[in-house]
């Protein structure tokens, strides 16, 4: 996604933008800052926009940002593009030497497909002492038209002789108010639940969502599987059934409308990849190999359709509709 599509860092964002498109960007950084806020994310940003056919230009008021729609960003968002290489820690939860080898090997030729090659090592303090020996020279003095990115929420854990050929950018946590935005968009919460978790949750979305991990999981297993048994287009007694997984007998509002906002964020997915969109704006981008055998189930605007369903069925249990009325009536609506 975009920059413009990522939340907080509002002003670090559009400095880097703004530099990259001024071709005024250091080629060797370090993204440091606080687990589960985005880092990756904005690395893939600037590698949209160094990349973008359609890249919006800057002014006074707005930095330059990728489009986020032409073919170069949705490959750079399913991280499929030739140009774009990540590397992260194996099984062993190291990056060994032979993965930044591959990496310095990959990265000496010039772009295939685009015009900067960005290279992400996410988790970057997982490299082990050898793979940053390694690196050190490429860091010293990149290829022509590539950027390294070492993506890390221990930067002093690296090397000092990596850090000193880098280029810093901090990212601090999340605002309350940032993370209630993402925990409402993206998963399913509620404005109240979002905003008791965002004020626990020190910036950090990650830790936003472990502090809930149960009931949080729980709702969205359920939810999941409601979907599935709807896509098969069931007989009447089959979609009461499945209705009944929104938990509309335990006669928890709260829970209900969590289980509508995750029903409505895997519905937004799935007409995303029903018309091919752009893969990295997937709100339960884990999901996705679930999501998937449904697609054609939801083709023809029928994921659109059901999207408003659950809308409607949100607005009507905020308006004090019985909770089992509104599970069965959508049940028959998806
Ligand atoms: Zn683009």
């Amino acid at each position: 996604m975009p920059f413009r599509d990522l939340t907080g860092h509002r002003r670090l964002l559009e400095r880097t933008a703004r530099a990259a498109a001024r071709g005024s960007l250091p080629p060797s950084l370090i993204f440091a800052g606080p687990e589960g806020i985005g880092k990756r994310r904005a690395a893939l940003a600037l590698a949209q926009l160094f990349n973008c056919a359609s890249a919006a230009g800057a002014d006074a008021e707005t930095a330059p940002d990728a489009c986020g729609q032409c073919p170069s960003c949705r490959r750079i968002a399913r991280a499929v593009h030739a140009d774009i290489l990540i590397v992260e820690p194996g099984d062993t939860g190291a990056i060994k030497v032979e993965q930044a080898r591959q990496l310095i090997e990959r990265s000496a030729y010039r772009p295939f497909e685009g015009r900067r090659r960005v290279a992400i090592v996410d988790d970057a303090d997982a490299m082990e002492h050898s793979a940053q020996n390694a690196l050190l020279k490429t860091l010293e003095e990149p290829p022509a038209a590539s950027t390294f990115v070492l993506v890390t929420s221990r930067p002093d854990v690296l090397l000092p002789t990596v850090r000193s050929r880098c280029q810093r950018l901090r990212f601090g946590a999340l605002t309350p108010a940032d993370v209630a935005t993402v925990l409402m968009r993206d998963h399913g919460y509620t404005e109240t639940d979002a905003h008791a978790a965002a004020l626990l949750a020190d910036g950090s979305i990650g830790r936003a969502l472990e502090g809930d991990s149960e009931a949080y999981a729980d709702a969205r297993e359920n939810v999941a599987a409601m979907l599935r048994a709807l896509a098969r287009n069931p007989d009447p007694r089959g979609r009461v059934a499945a209705g009944k997984l929104l938990g509309a007998d335990k006669g928890d509002r709260h829970e209900m409308a969590r289980r509508l906002r995750l029903l409505a964020s895997m519905l937004r997915d799935l007409g995303l990849m029903v018309c091919r969109g752009d893969e990295g704006a997937l709100a339960n981008a884990d999901m996705k190999t679930g999501l998937e055998p449904m697609i054609t189930s939801f083709e023809g605007g029928r994921a659109v359709r059901a999207f408003s369903a659950v809308d409607e069925a949100l607005s009507a249990l905020e308006r004090n509709a019985s909770p089992k009325i509104v599970a069965d009536w959508l049940a028959f609506q998806i």
